[in-house]
């Protein structure tokens, strides 16, 4: 079904993961900034030795770096089938790169979700979290587990903690959540539709569902 999803919120709101189900389960491509930095990373391209510092700091990349990788992965046919951006826009300039890709008739498929969540539960999220590095699929030791610990129930690749999901870091990366949260909140205005993000997992995809459906 051809929507143009948008997940805004915290780190640890669930973007990654409500973003990988409503994928799945409507057969959209789930492009997420935060793993195309970590892919570039990984890779050391010249883009990725300039992002790197931003991410281990836990600072926004500059719009302009983060605009060019955004804009290279968002092909002819995803602006006619629909995506999902998982983390792209974080900032008004951002906002404002996204909508130039819609005219006023392909902006009825845009769904824009602002996860709300506060912060300890954030902080519980954060350092319960494992990714895999492989196919990105994201857990939680406690609320959900692999089904073998340590390794990813899809790819059966080893699970890591990534380098920025510290006590530390989250507090950067959320005061950089909350500078920029009134103003993205401004931009979108009444396209924002603010889904509680401290539901059951399940009972938060259902409400993000029927609002894509509708
Ligand atoms: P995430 O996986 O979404 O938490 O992103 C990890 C890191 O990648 C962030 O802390 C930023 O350094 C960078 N990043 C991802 N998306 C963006 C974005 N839209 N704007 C700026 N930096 C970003």
């Amino acid at each position: 079904m051809k929507r143009f999803v948008v997940f805004f919120g915290a780190p640890g709101s669930g973007k990654g993961t409500q973003a990988q189900q409503l994928g799945h389960e409507f057969g959209l491509r789930q492009i997420s900034t935060g793993d195309l930095v970590r892919s570039e990373i990984k890779h050391h391209s010249d883009v990725g030795n300039k992002v790197k510092p931003y991410l281990m700091e836990g600072r926004l990349v500059p719009d302009d770096l983060i605009t060019e990788i955004f804009k290279k992965n968002i092909t002819p046919e995803l602006l006619s089938s629909g995506f999902i951006a998982d983390g792209f826009p974080r900032t008004v300039s951002q906002a404002k790169v996204f909508d130039s890709f819609f005219d006023e008739e392909q902006r009825k498929f845009q769904r824009i979700f602002y996860l709300d969540v506060d912060f300890n539960t954030l902080l519980d999220r954060i350092l319960g979290r494992r990714t895999c590095p492989n196919c990105h699929k994201i857990y939680h030791i406690q609320s959900s587990p692999p089904k073998k610990e340590g390794h990813c129930d899809e790819c059966g690749e080893i699970l890591v903690q990534r380098v920025d999901d510290t006590r530390e870091m989250l507090s950067v990366r959320y005061k950089t959540f909350l500078d920029w949260m009134d103003a993205m909140v401004g931009h979108f205005g009444p396209r924002l539709i603010r889904v509680d993000g401290t539901k059951e997992s399940s009972e938060v995809y259902n409400t993000i569902k029927s609002n894509f459906l509708k």
